[in-house]
């Protein structure tokens, strides 16, 4: 098939994408999390539309992502894993280990970081942990450049059997660009076919010959950082001044505009660093040996500056020249530039427009659980976790976010440090289905064992819901939208030892609210009960076409305007009328789930009468 060149405008997740499937990547795994989670769904588009013959899975969890991607390396495939900076903790045993052992076929880890942090629990910079693997990490600025830098990932990655990381920002996964496309090398057309060579020294290394096996990855360090392809770039050699700035990834498409737009293009050097590590040891001693001010503007952590160890002449995060937290958006760019400079910012400095808290949309069914919680436990302690219901604190039955699976840990952590006082508050631990499945199982196994008295509710919405609505394993379905054979979420429960576990209906308040009484109960008296919340998301069934009953309310004239609704329940369509100091239903956000039936304790919120009454 003839391939002519053409452009399409991308967004920077499929960019990257489109750069695994044109390198020829026989697999690509990933666990949903944003800003990363369109690359596997793009992989999947591309893999439908183009026929092509790869592995495609949505994993329990980073983790299990990156091993199943690892492995096929091993046999020589090309192959990439995909996550969100957080998820790289949850898979950072395997990146370790996989470091030493290095890679046969080409293996790239995009871990994409969200410095900001628009929706993390951490801004925590990816390059550090590929730093600790002692694994080369790209910096890409552009989504057309996040598309270069995926094959230059399997070149370096081949060329140095290791595995090679991709650090898209935020800004470089959701922004647009128009990306050159090229031909699509399957697999095949790369003559692979998977072949595993035996071999235990190295795939099943003892820590004797994993001490050889780290000598051979500072040898393959000191190589990296010597190889031209990835040096950094010189973007205006013309310059000849004393003073240099060097940035990285988003930052460098952003400081070579302020550079233009404050008249420095001239005057001051700049260098653009695609592999912030290992930082290429040519370039640390010519920037050195040239310049007598340096500034090195990066997000989010001083990985460049901290390889370039003079600190007389090094400005930036470490002597406080450059924020150390959150965004570095345009405007803060340009203020520190112009300050190293000698010269005013141009830009006006621009407030920020106030924004709407988040909450959980109208006929959520977590909104129903967190308010039948607080009923059936008033006092207790809500320990909760990573996904939408974390919202869940706006309603004030969230008390704890940790990380994936830490709702469970930390309510028995509770529960130990309570144990021995007379009054035992009751816990209940709120989790989303696939948090349980990805880092909540062991946690209840270890709860079971040590017979903590606490409630889990499951908030079962059949879905990955906060990052796109990705499958789960009690779906049943793959990342191609093929069947699969689904994960039973009792059975599984059941089996980790819960002998008391049972699912209910959140929309139907009255009874879930003596479901979860009964688990409370349970939980007191004998042991941990478990108590699945089963309701679609209801984003999920708009899209997906799944028939809700609808349940048309209103607000009548028994409303004093107390507010009740609106504080403990929080649905968005409950709104405050300054005019009649009362609380009516906005008909455009409304769901009309019906919940909020069961809310006002004046019985103010009522059934619309139709016309036939
Ligand atoms: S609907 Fe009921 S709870 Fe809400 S403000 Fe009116 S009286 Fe209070
Ligand atoms: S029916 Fe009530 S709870 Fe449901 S979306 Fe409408 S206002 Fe909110």
């Amino acid at each position: 098939m003839k391939h002519s060149a053409k452009k399409e405008l991308l967004m920077g997740n499929e960019a990257i994408a489109l750069g695994l499937v044109e390198n020829g990547c026989a697999m690509a795994t990933s666990y949903p999390g944003t800003p990363a989670s369109e690359i596997l769904s793009s992989v999947v588009g591309y893999q439908r539309r183009h026929k092509i013959g790869m592995h495609t899975q949505w994993a329990i969890n980073e983790k299990v992502a990156f091993e199943i991607a690892y492995a096929g390396s091993m046999t020589g495939l090309r192959t990439a894993v995909s996550m969100k900076q957080v998820g790289l903790n949850v898979a950072a045993d395997s990146l370790m280990s996989a470091a030493y052992l290095g890679t046969v076929g080409g293996f790239v880890v995009i871990s994409a970081d969200d410095p900001g942090p628009h929706s993390s629990q951490t801004e925590q910079d990816s390059r550090m942990m590929a730093m600790m693997a002692k694994i080369p990490v790209l910096d890409p600025g552009s989504p057309a450049e996040a598309k270069e830098m995926v094959s230059l990932a399997y070149a370096l990655s081949e060329a140095f059997r290791t595995p090679v990381m991709l650090r898209p920002t935020t800004r470089v996964c959701h922004s647009r660009q128009d990306v050159l496309t090229g031909k699509l090398l399957v697999s095949n057309a790369l003559n692979r076919k998977a072949a595993f060579k035996k071999d235990s020294t190295r795939w099943a290394a003892t820590p004797k010959f994993r001490y050889q096996l780290h000598l051979e990855l500072e040898e393959k360090l000191s190589q990296i950082a010597a190889h031209k392809e990835t040096e950094p770039i010189f973007h205006n050699p013309g310059t000849h001044s004393k003073q240099a700035v060097v940035s990285s990834g988003v930052a460098s498409a952003y400081t070579i505009d302020i550079l233009k737009r404050l008249n420095l293009w001239e005057s001051v050097a700049f260098f653009q660093v695609r592999q912030p590590f290992p930082l290429h040891t040519r370039f640390m001693k010519s920037l050195l040996s040239t310049y007598d001010r340096i500034l090195v503007i990066e997000e989010t952590t001083g990985v460049i500056e901290m390889q370039l160890a003079d600190r007389n002449r090094i400005q930036g995060k470490l002597n406080g020249a450059v924020t150390r937290v959150g965004e570095l958006l345009p405007e803060i760019i340009e203020k520190q530039v112009a300050k190293f400079a000698g010269v005013t910012a141009i830009s006006p400095t621009l407030t920020p427009a106030p924004g709407r808290p988040p909450t959980l949309c109208a006929g959520c069914p977590h909104r129903a659980s967190f308010f039948a919680i607080k009923k059936a436990a008033p006092r207790g302690i809500y320990t909760s976790d990573i996904g939408c219901y974390t919202l869940g604190l706006n309603l004030k039955a969230v008390d704890t976010v940790l990380c994936m699976g830490a709702a469970i840990s930390q309510a028995a952590g509770f529960y130990h440090a309570y144990q021995n006082q007379e009054k035992r508050p009751d816990i209940i631990a709120t989790i989303g289905d696939s948090t349980f499945f990805h880092a909540g199982v062991p946690a209840l196994i270890d709860a079971v064992n040590q017979n903590v008295r606490f409630v889990l509710v499951i908030l079962d919405n059949r879905t990955t819901a906060m990052t796109g609505s990705q499958p789960t394993p009690a779906t049943g379905k793959s990342a191609t939208g093929e069947n699969l054979v689904p994960v039973d979420m009792e059975t599984l429960v059941k089996g980790c030892g819960i002998r008391s576990c049972e699912v209910g209906e959140p929309y139907d308040t009255k009874a879930f609210v003596k479901l979860l009484k009964k688990a409370v109960d349970f939980s007191r008296k004998q042991g941990p009960a478990v108590v699945i919340a089963r309701h679609p998301c209801i984003l999920d069934a708009a899209r997906t076409g799944h028939s809700v009953e609808r349940i048309a309310v209103e607000i009548t004239d028994d409303c004093d305007g107390c507010g009740f609704c609106r504080q403990h329940f929080e649905c968005p369509a409950l709104i405050h009328n300054a005019h009649t100091g009362r609380t009516f239903i906005d008909p455009l956000v409304c769901n009309e789930c019906g919940v909020c039936l069961n809310v006002c304790p004046k019985g103010a919120i009522q059934k619309k009468k139709t016309e036939q009454g």
